[in-house]
C-alpha cells in the first residue's frame, strides 16, 4: 500500500536521546562493550517500599480504569508535596497525572498553544520541547545561552524575545541537558519581566528539582506570587524516585487549563496505569531518604565526571549544579580527522565516540546546541571512569 504519514509526524524529529540509547543497546546485543552515557535515567532500581506498594495495589484489585486526571488520593499527595516542599498552593482539581512528565508537558502545550503562538524556549533545551511545540503548530523562539553564561538566559534576553504573540515560556531548572540551576534571585529577574505580560503561561519543568547540588532547595516558579495564577508546574516520579519505566508524571496548572488537559487526555490515553499510580502515591507519602541517598550518589559522580572531563585537553566543561548531565563544548575537535574521516559536527563526534570509543553520548544539536555533546553520568563510578578514559584516548587520536 502507498504510505500515508501525516505531515504532522513527518515534520517531527526522532527523539535523539532514545534513538542513541537504542543504538547503544543494539551494539551491546551484538557483543560490543558499549558504555551508555546517552539516555538520562537513574541507574538505581526503584526503592523497595515503592515496589511493595505496587504489588499490594495488584492484590487489592487496583486494576480498573482510573479517573482521567489520576486517583484523587494521588493528586492529594501531590498537592501536599507541592505545599510542603515548594510552598505552592494547588488544589487536587488543578493536577492532572499522565504517562510521565513527557505526556504532561505535551498535554499542556496541545491544550494551550494555537498555530502561530510563540513559545519561548531557552536553549540548550531538552529534545522534546521543540517537537511538542511543532506538534501544536506553535512557533518556537529559541533563546540561546552558552557555556560562558553557565547556560542561563538573562532578563534582558527574555524581554527582547517577548512579542504580542508570545503565549508561553518553558523553563527547565535544573536543566536537561546542561545541569544549570537558576538561583531564586535569577528566577526573580525573569519573573519581573514576565509579570508585565499577563498573556504568558509559564511552564516550569521541575523534574530534576531533587537532583540538586547547590546546597539550598530549588525555588519553584510556582512560589512567586506575581505569576502564581499562570504557572504550570511539571514534575513526576521518574528522576527523584528512579521510576522511569512506571510512567507517572503530572502538571499542576490553573484550573481552566487543568480542565482542558483533562478533556484532551480523556480522549487519547485516559488515566495512567492504576498500579503505577499507587506506587507513585507511596513514593510521595513514604520516607524521602531514598531521594537523598540517590542525590548524594549523583553528586559524587558529578564531581568525578567533571574532574575527569576537565583533564581532557580541548573539552570545555562547566560544573553542573543539578540533574545528571555534563554538556561539554567540543568545538576544538571539529574539523579534525580520524584517518580520512573528517569530524565536521558535534553529531560526527558523537558517532565517532560511539564507533571508536564505544561510548554512547548525544549530539548537542538534538538540544538546539550544535558544538556540544551531552553525557549522562547516571551510571556507576566505574563506568564513568572507563568511559572518560576511552573518550580521552579517542579524542587524542584526532588530528
Ligand atoms: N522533562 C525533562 C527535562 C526530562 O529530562 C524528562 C526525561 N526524559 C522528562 C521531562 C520526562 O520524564 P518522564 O516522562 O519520564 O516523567
Ligand atoms: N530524560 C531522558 C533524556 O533526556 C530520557 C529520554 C527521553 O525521554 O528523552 O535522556
Amino acid at each position: 500500500m502507498e504510505q500515508h504519514i501525516s505531515e504532522r509526524v513527518q515534520s517531527l524529529a526522532t527523539s535523539a536521546t532514545l534513538a542513541m540509547s537504542q543504538k547503544s543497546a543494539e551494539l551491546k546485543a551484538q557483543g560490543v562493550d558499549v558504555i551508555n552515557l546517552s539516555v538520562g535515567e537513574p541507574d538505581f532500581p526503584t526503592p523497595a517500599h515503592i515496589k511493595e506498594a505496587a504489588k499490594k495495589a495488584i492484590d487489592d484489585n487496583f486494576t480498573f480504569y482510573t479517573p482521567v486526571a489520576g486517583y484523587l488520593s494521588l493528586r492529594k499527595a501531590i498537592a501536599e508535596k507541592l505545599q510542603k516542599e515548594n510552598g505552592v498552593a494547588m488544589q487536587p482539581e488543578q493536577i492532572v497525572v499522565g504517562n510521565g512528565a513527557k505526556q504532561a508537558l505535551c498535554n499542556v502545550i496541545l491544550a494551550s498553544i494555537n498555530p502561530g503562538d510563540e513559545v519561548i524556549i531557552p536553549t540548550p533545551a531538552w529534545v522534546s520541547y521543540v517537537e511538542m511545540v511543532k506538534l501544536a503548530e506553535g512557533s518556537v523562539v529559541e533563546l540561546p545561552a552558552g557555556i560562558e553564561n553557565d547556560f542561563k538566559i538573562t532578563p534582558e534576553q527574555l524581554r527582547g524575545a517577548i512579542t504580542d504573540k508570545t503565549r508561553m515560556i518553558l523553563l527547565c531548572s535544573p536543566s536537561n541537558p546542561t545541569g544549570a540551576v537558576y538561583s531564586a534571585e535569577e528566577l526573580q529577574g525573569l519573573v519581573d519581566v514576565i509579570t508585565a505580560h499577563p498573556q504568558i503561561i509559564v511552564m516550569a519543568d521541575e523534574i530534576y528539582e531533587h537532583i540538586n547540588y547547590t546546597g539550598s532547595p530549588i525555588r519553584s516558579l510556582g512560589s512567586f506570587p506575581e505569576i502564581a495564577d499562570r504557572v504550570v508546574i511539571i514534575n513526576g516520579v521518574s528522576k527523584a524516585y528512579a521510576m522511569t519505566g512506571w510512567r507517572v508524571g503530572y502538571c499542576a496548572a490553573p484550573l481552566w487549563l487543568a480542565k482542558a488537559v483533562n478533556k484532551l487526555q480523556g480522549q487519547y490515553t485516559s488515566g495512567s496505569s492504576s498500579i503505577a499510580q499507587k506506587a507513585a502515591e507511596a513514593a510521595y507519602t513514604g520516607s524521602q531518604q531514598c531521594v537523598e541517598d540517590m542525590r548524594v550518589a549523583f553528586e559524587r559522580r558529578r564531581d568525578l565526571v567533571v574532574e575527569l572531563a576537565k583533564a581532557i585537553p580541548g573539552l570545555k566543561v562547566n560544573k553542573p549544579s543539578g540533574a545528571f548531565y555534563l554538556f561539554p563544548e567540543v568545538s576544538a575537535f571539529l574539523g579534525k580527522k580520524f584517518g580520512d574521516k573528517v569530524i565536521a559536527t558535534s553529531g560526527d563526534l558523537a558517532l565517532y565516540l560511539l564507533e571508536e570509543a564505544h561510548v554512547a553520548t548525544v549530539d548537542g544539536a538534538a538540544f538546539c546546541a550544535p558544538g556540544y555533546i551531552r553525557l549522562s553520568y547516571a551510571t556507576s563510578d566505574d563506568n564513568i571512569r572507563r568511559a572518560m578514559e576511552r573518550i580521552a584516548a579517542a579524542l587524542k587520536k584526532l588530528n
